[in-house]
């Protein structure tokens, strides 16, 4: 299997200088292509915060965050953004869509920044919609979706340009439980049909239920890291 992150090591902690939150505790975390992992804990665990450090939005203190064979922790601001566009796709709990353009153009900005070609772009457009069941939405605005409508197109958008993998922090928070459940299917269909590697955040023990491996962090450090295979009686150890 090829590896999609190697991350050695990582520590952040808030207010060094004055009261440290220490956030993120010496975590290690691999994840291989295809895998489909809830990242799991009370509130306040660093679920977020690890979820950012993996995607680049925020920088650890100590350790390694091997992505695709680059240390992002090395990166300039400038080419960590370029990194960002090109490698991961985010989704976050609050859907984050733009107001302005229609459900079809959340989807395709990242494509036209990338400089993908049209013809392209409007293939892979209609496989994903086709995909999110919503093929009948393409030129609706957000506000006029529900939100379980917005967070299935975040999730597009967060796949369309073929990232190494996604992160999703929370994105069934704001979900009603059916939208919830629907939002799942997406992604593990997403999962098995791209390969697409997911990483999410949650607290809804539906959601954990559905992954097939689960990392709890408990004071930013990983207590169990298990396969969901043997999640009922057997711990994997720890990486
Ligand atoms: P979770 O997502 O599991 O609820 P977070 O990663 O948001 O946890 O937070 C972990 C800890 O770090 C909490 O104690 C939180 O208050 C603290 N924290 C998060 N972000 C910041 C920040 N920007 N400044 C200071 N403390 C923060
Ligand atoms: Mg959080």
């Amino acid at each position: 299997m090829k590896t999609v992150i190697d991350a050695h090591k990582i520590s952040k902690t808030f207010n060094p200088d004055t009261i440290p939150v220490h956030a993120v505790r010496n975590v290690h975390l691999h994840l291989e292509k295809g895998e489909f992992v809830a990242l799991v804990g009370p509130s306040g665990s660093g679920k977020t915060t690890l979820l950012n450090l993996l995607g680049g939005l925020d920088k650890p203190d100590h350790g390694n965050i091997i992505i695709n064979d680059i240390d992002i922790t090395k990166l300039s601001p400038n080419k960590l953004i370029e990194f960002r566009l090109h490698n991961i796709g985010f989704v976050f709990q609050s859907f984050n869509l733009i107001p302005v353009l229609t459900a079809k153009e959340n989807v395709e900005l990242i494509m036209h920044l990338q400089g993908w070609k049209k013809s392209v772009i409007e293939k892979r457009v209609n496989t994903l919609f086709q995909e999110i069941d919503l093929i009948d939405k393409l030129n609706v605005r957000p506000a006029q979706l529900s939100g379980g409508q917005q967070q299935r197109i975040a999730v597009a958008r967060a796949l369309a340009s073929k990232p190494k993998f996604v992160l999703a922090d929370e994105p069934t928070a704001n979900l009603d439980t059916k939208s919830a459940s629907k939002l799942l299917d997406i992604m593990a269909k997403l999962n098995q049909d791209e390969g697409m590697t997911f990483i999410f955040s949650t607290h809804d023990q539906r959601v954990i239920d559905r992954a097939r491996r689960v990392i709890t962090l408990v004071d930013g450090s990983v207590s169990s890291d298990v396969s969901n295979s043997v999640k009922q009686n057997q711990s994997m150890p720890v990486i």
